[in-house]
């Protein structure tokens, strides 16, 4: 077998890769890059022979640091799915038909992500299946449509609803909903996280949509765990919900879920892939994203979510307890209400006795062998083990434990 270097030196003759490669790798970047003993010599470090460094993502789930990672199953139902050919249409029916009965929704699809999804199923409660509208969009005629929100409920990806051409309207309260409805406003939007903010809650929402006849869209996008939500909300009365599919559910980052209305799921494909002249045709999900999605979802749903929980739950324990021996450190076992709903970590320290900031803190493991990324607040760090490789556990708190009592002072 070849080793590293010899690959290395083997990929750096061909003309077009050598050039790519001859500027970035240095010899110090190769040894720092693998980390993992898994990748033995003679594989591809794709990542190290581009000059980057992997790292161990003790942050949750984040798009920057690419998601999450995809398991054999998903990734070999990824596999299976680039090596045939099928009809795309039919694929996101069937594929769709069984997404819908885990959701116990009426009808599902595979989208570009919970992004995707909410722009796809916008533009489905403003155009139906009308085949003029949808070449049209986001340029019709006539008012602009409007979509409802309460204003605690304004959020960072409302772009995506906003990219149809609609106006939102901001309320508070169930009195400023009511008069907020006109005939321009197709459809009442909700962001999952917010129930607790919001003076109308999910059940409520539910209700006045369906008084005044309007669709409402529930952005659920990074809330399983519990898996239960994958139907909670399809079954309050919802009639568009989203998930995204590379967040808890893991499966393709550049995928996620639309659960819905049978009407507003058909509108909303042909919003889509593979009819070009769309709104959503820059959204595209190819076999790979539709097969591996659902696959990762059957596993989800199956999974054993009692001892995953538990799991999760003692990593962070004996990173809290590595992190506990330092003196002056505290450590504080908390779980997010709603997104992000897993066993997480808080460490803070009195700065008199360790003398070290927190953004130092977090520099250093980005900085270190391997490279961890946590979260950083100005004063803790924080973090989850629910996105990291198990065999990364101990490494991990270890290392805050050093960098901890390194920077303890002496007395
Ligand atoms: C992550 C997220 C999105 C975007 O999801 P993608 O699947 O990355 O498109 C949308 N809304 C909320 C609330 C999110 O947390």
């Amino acid at each position: 077998m070849l080793s590293r270097r010899q690959v290395l030196r083997q990929l750096s003759s061909l003309p077009l890769i050598g050039g790519l490669l001859g500027g970035i790798l240095t010899d110090e970047a190769t040894a720092a890059a693998s980390h993992f003993t898994y990748l033995d010599d003679g594989y591809h470090d794709y990542f190290n022979e581009l000059g980057l460094r992997t790292v161990i993502n003790a942050k949750g789930t984040y798009t920057s640091l690419t998601g999450s990672l995809m398991p054999p199953e998903v990734q070999e139902a990824w596999d299976y799915a680039a090596n045939h050919y099928v009809e795309l249409t039919d694929l996101q029916d069937k594929a769709g038909r069984r997404i819908a009965e885990i959701g116990r929704s009426e009808a599902a699809m595979v989208t570009a992500g919970a992004a995707s999804a909410l722009t796809l199923g916008t533009a489905a409660t403003i155009t139906g299946t009308d085949e003029e509208k949808i070449r049209t969009l986001p340029n019709l005629d006539g008012p602009r449509r409007e979509v409802i929100i309460q204003k605690s409920h304004r959020f960072g990806y409302d772009h995506a609803v906003r990219n149809t051409g609609i106006k939102l309207v901001e309320v508070e309260g169930r009195e400023e909903l009511e008069e907020a409805v006109n005939e321009n406003t197709v459809m009442m939007l909700f962001l999952n996280k917010a129930n607790p903010e919001g003076e109308i809650q999910d059940e409520e929402f539910v209700e006045l949509g369906k008084k005044h006849d309007v669709p409402t869209f529930n952005d659920c996008a990074a809330d399983v765990p519990p898996v239960e939500h994958l139907w909670e909300y399809n079954e309050m009365g919802f009639d568009l919900v989203t998930f995204s599919g590379g967040k808890g559910l893991r499966g393709p980052q550049s995928a996620g879920l639309l659960f819905g209305r049978e009407d507003l799921i058909e509108a909303a494909k042909l919003q889509h892939v593979p009819y070009g002249n769309t709104i959503g045709r820059g959204m595209k999900v190819n076999k790979e994203e539709v097969l591996a999605m659902l696959v990762a979802l059957e596993r989800y749903v199956n999974l054993d979510h009692e001892a995953q929980w538990e799991r999760w739950k003692s990593q962070i324990e004996s990173i809290q307890s590595a992190a506990d021996t330092v003196p002056g450190v505290e450590t504080e076992y908390y779980v997010p209400d709603i997104a992000n709903h897993v066993p997480s970590l808080r460490i803070s320290w009195d700065q008199d006795q360790v003398q070290i900031t927190p953004a130092e803190v977090q520099q250093r493991l980005r900085e270190g062998h391997p490279s961890i990324e946590v979260n950083g607040g100005s004063e803790d760090i924080s973090l989850t083990t629910w996105m990291m490789r198990p065999e990364e556990v101990r490494f991990v708190g270890e290392r805050i434990h050093q960098l901890l009592e390194g920077a303890t002072a002496q007395s």
